[in-house]
């Protein structure tokens, strides 16, 4: 047996290297929980004169340590290591100006302030962990469905998509911006790729700070020739159950107290206007092709719960590039849990001429698409997608009140550093 390429069976010796968590002095025997490649080990000083040598030891204090595996049921990994010898590799000059155990935590913004030492909190380790289990999930399940894993860039030369403000760059001698999404170039792979996926930043200049906007943000977009609206809903829903099943049975999940989450498929499909319609029964009324604000969202997600899908927008609320249904609705959805919006996708217009006029509708200048739009004389086949928000995702999954916990650096209209 072993832990992280840690030896564990019983009366092995091992030399192992970290950091210490914690210290609990019994005066005759010593227990130090050490932090080891993101694992708690505990560490049993019984040695009166090694017990003397630890007196100067801190919590943050790195330590190499040799002894041996004996296993007990005193701790969650089901061993500790007797120690023969302990030495100091760096003595922390200063101690944590929070406790990286105990319950009291300070509030968000002091801890995003110290973000380094605060992700060594057991609770961010499990995290984090999760976090990267559930991009192989993404990762594994997409590639197993034909996907190919791409890069577009994340310098564009034109404010292209409309929707979201853009942050202007200097690049060079010009003004350049940093991508809001991969969408154009996306859909332009689809031509070659035929399926493509990437998981990359997205730069975006939210006005406001809201427990659910950063300004870079970590997305999943998909894109696949071939494939209707509906399709592409399946495609989403059944990469969610394999992720949500995949990280299911992880211990990391009971760490952090992650929630129960029920997601069985198909989830319910609810078309826009129904959800318009049934919202004015309850006395909210929203007019037909305006946004769902965050109250009629809240109201729904309350009264639905869980995971589901709202369908056919307004053509004039979804982008340009967005395939109309009929001259009134589109073929598009957003994956909603609960009152947070996790997902938009939906069928694109793979028509030249009809591409360029909803751009015209837009107010957008189709100057800046000439490239975009050449592509589509070549035989640009009928094809979907969706954009997810890997923090937002992790927001449910971990049952997360604010986004920036689910960031390691999170950049914000307030915050850019550290
Ligand atoms: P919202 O209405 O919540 O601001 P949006 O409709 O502007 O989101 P889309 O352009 O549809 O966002 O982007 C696709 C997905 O990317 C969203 O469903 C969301 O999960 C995520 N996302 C978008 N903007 C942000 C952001 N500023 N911070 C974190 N995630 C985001
Ligand atoms: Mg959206």
């Amino acid at each position: 047996m072993s832990s992280l390429y840690l030896e564990t069976k019983e009366g092995s010796s091992v030399n192992i290297k970290g950091w210490i968590l914690s210290i609990r002095d019994q005066k005759t025997v010593l227990f130090l929980i050490v932090v080891r490649m993101r694992e708690q080990v505990q560490l049993v000083i019984k040695d009166p004169k090694l017990i003397d040598k630890c007196s100067g030891l801190n919590v943050n204090t790195a330590i190499e340590a040799v002894g041996t595996v004996k296993r007990t049921d005193r701790v969650p990994s089901g061993f500790e290591i007797e120690v023969k010898s302990i030495k100091t590799i760096v003595t922390p000059k200063k101690r944590s100006p929070f406790d990286l155990i105990g319950k009291n935590m300070p509030g968000i913004e002091t801890r995003l302030d110290m973000r380094s030492l605060d992700l060594r909190h057991p609770l961010n380790l499990a995290l984090f962990k999760l976090r990267a289990y559930m991009l192989s999930s993404i990762r594994e399940h997409l590639t197993a469905n034909g996907f190919l894993e791409v890069n577009t860039p994340k310098i564009i030369a034109t404010a292209s998509e409309g929707g979201a403000a853009l942050f202007p760059i200097m690049y060079y001698d010009k003004e350049a911006f940093l991508a809001q999404s991969p969408q154009l170039y996306k859909e332009e792979l689809v031509m070659s790729f035929e399926r493509v996926f990437e998981i990359g930043p997205i730069f975006r200049a939210e006005p406001s700070h809201t427990v659910r906007h950063l300004s870079e943000a970590t997305s999943l977009d998909a894109e696949a020739a071939f494939f209707n609206n509906e399709e592409m809903m399946e495609l989403l829903e059944r990469t969610l159950v394999h992720v949500l099943e995949d990280l299911s049975g992880r211990s990391e999940m009971a760490i952090i107290k992650a929630p129960k989450i029920t997601a069985i498929t198909p989830f319910s499909r609810f078309k826009y206007g129904e959800i318009v319609d049934k919202l004015a029964s309850t006395g909210l009324h929203i007019e037909f092709g305006d946004d769902l604000d965050s109250a009629a969202l809240k109201a729904w997600g309350d009264r639905v719960g869980g995971f589901y899908f709202i369908t056919e927008w307004p053509n004039k609320l979804k982008p340009f590039y967005i395939k109309p249904k009929d001259d009134k609705v589109s073929l598009s959805f957003d994956l909603m849990y609960r009152e947070i919006e996790l997902s938009s996708g939906g069928e694109r217009i793979h028509d030249r001429r009809v591409l360029e006029k909803r751009i015209r509708e837009a107010g957008l200048p189709v100057q800046g698409f000439k490239n975009h739009l050449s592509v589509y004389d070549y035989g640009m086949p009928p094809h979907a997608g969706f954009g997810v928000g890997i923090e937002r995702l992790l927001m449910v999954i971990a049952g997360l009140k604010n986004i920036r916990d689910a960031v390691l650096y999170p950049r914000d209209i307030r915050r850019l550093t550290p």
